[in-house]
């Protein structure tokens, strides 16, 4: 027996109807892209389903373990093939089935048999594959509806295809397919969940920083950077910009009142953001924030905060506990980078009591002093940037980044 290809199920993909080819390109696109470190494969797209098919068992087995973790597939199931040969037929049945869990399962066996040549009836080779398995496998219970395993066997022109495995894929939708947003990324748990959260709707990032030397480590840089690093995982480049913060927050510290400066802090920094989303090209503005959870985060701030752009702000994570971010922070391995013990530019300049209701005019009314504009563009101008992941074949697919 052989694993031929994978069959792939888009799920929510098919159902979108115009665009549908968009984004069964983009999902084709991104599967090259991740793989790109493989040899080359074949990729055939069909109306509702996609088949992958290496040249190699090696190349297989990474496409069967690393599939799971690209967004916009639903499901997707090794296939094996063998010749018409009937004692050839039987043994891929058997090591199909035995490459299961087979535990308390039940089983049914669905012939489809296109090549009418072929020397047994459709009925017939259900019959002759289900008691060859039934004999090699005692545990398994024969049942015709609903069965936990349900092999496949297809009888065409050149070989016999097989499949009985359905195993799940991440859903969402292809990285790209949605657009381009930039994420506001501390080096806390929720900011790169935030960001997670809308890769796996469709979205790319680009990423920014807010940092400020020497009240900030060069550690707490490194561990922005391997933030981005680790979302640059699930299929698409991270572009990371890192914004030079001190010079505006030692302003902030002279000119703001204390207890409304971490709502200025923020508006300065959303700003900058601003200015960096418009010059790369994204649409929205991603935030980790997380309602009633510091205050910053209740509506009064949120609200003062936001006034600085029209831009749509996504918070992902607005309606999400704690206790559920730290669960998919753990699962998308951002958790143990994010409690790195590092301080944050924020942390070092909070007050001890901010206002949880901040009035706007009060804000704008201190921030009119002195104008942050010129340090604002300052900053803007001063920033570094980095592309994630570094050693990728970045070239072969420079249309994905
Ligand atoms: P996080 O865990 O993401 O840091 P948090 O619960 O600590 O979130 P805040 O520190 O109030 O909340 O930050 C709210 C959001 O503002 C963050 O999720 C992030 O999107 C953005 N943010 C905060 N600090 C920075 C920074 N230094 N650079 C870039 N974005 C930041
Ligand atoms: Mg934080």
């Amino acid at each position: 027996m052989e694993w031929k290809e994978i069959l792939i199920r888009y799920g929510e993909l098919s159902t979108k109807g115009r665009n549908r080819h968009a984004f069964t390109g983009r999902l084709r696109d991104n599967i090259r892209y991740a793989f790109a470190d493989l040899p080359k494969f074949q990729i055939v797209t069909e109306r509702d389903r996609m088949f992958i098919r290496p040249n190699d068992q090696e190349t297989m087995d990474q496409l069967i373990k690393r599939l799971p973790s690209i967004f916009g597939i639903q499901s997707f199931s090794p296939v094996a093939s063998c010749s018409q040969d009937l004692e050839d037929i039987k043994q891929t049945a058997i090591k199909v089935i035995e490459s299961l869990d087979r535990e308390n399962k039940t089983f049914k066996v669905t012939v489809k048999r296109s090549y009418k040549p072929f020397e047994m009836e459709t009925n017939e080779l259900q019959q002759y594959v289900g008691s060859n398995v039934l004999r090699a496998f005692s545990e398994l219970q024969v049942q015709m509806k609903k069965p936990d395993i349900n092999l496949h066997v297809e009888v065409r022109r050149e070989a016999v295809y097989m499949m009985a495995q359905v195993i799940p894929g991440a859903g969402g939708l292809p990285i790209g397919s949605n657009g381009k947003s930039l994420l506001m990324l501390s080096g806390g748990i929720d900011s790169p969940v935030a960001g997670y959260q809308m890769l796996k709707r469709g979205v790319r990032l680009d990423a920014i920083h807010f940092y400020s030397p020497p009240y900030t480590s060069e550690r707490s840089k490194e561990k922005v950077m391997d933030l981005a690093e680790k979302l640059s995982r699930f299929g698409a480049s991270v572009k990371l910009h890192i914004i030079p913060f001190t010079a505006i927050q030692e302003q902030i510290q002279k000119q703001i009142p204390e207890n409304v400066s971490m709502t200025t802090t923020r508006r300065m920094m959303l700003k900058i953001a601003d200015l960096v989303r418009e010059e790369t090209g994204a649409l929205a503005i991603i935030t980790g924030e997380s309602l009633g959870q510091v205050a910053s985060q209740t509506l009064e701030s949120l609200t003062a905060i936001n006034a600085v752009t029209n831009t749509p702000i996504l918070r992902p994570l607005i309606s999400f506990d704690k206790q559920d971010i730290i669960g998919i922070a753990q699962e998308i391995d951002t958790y143990e980078v994010s409690i790195r013990p590092y301080e944050d530019c924020c942390t070092i300049f909070t007050p001890a009591s901010p206002k949880t209701k901040p009035k706007l005019e009060k804000v704008e009314y201190y921030e009119s002093f002195k104008s942050f504009e010129e340090m604002i563009e300052e900053a803007v101008s001063d920033r570094e940037i980095m592309v994630f992941p570094k050693k990728k074949q970045q070239d072969k697919f420079s249309d994905l980044l």
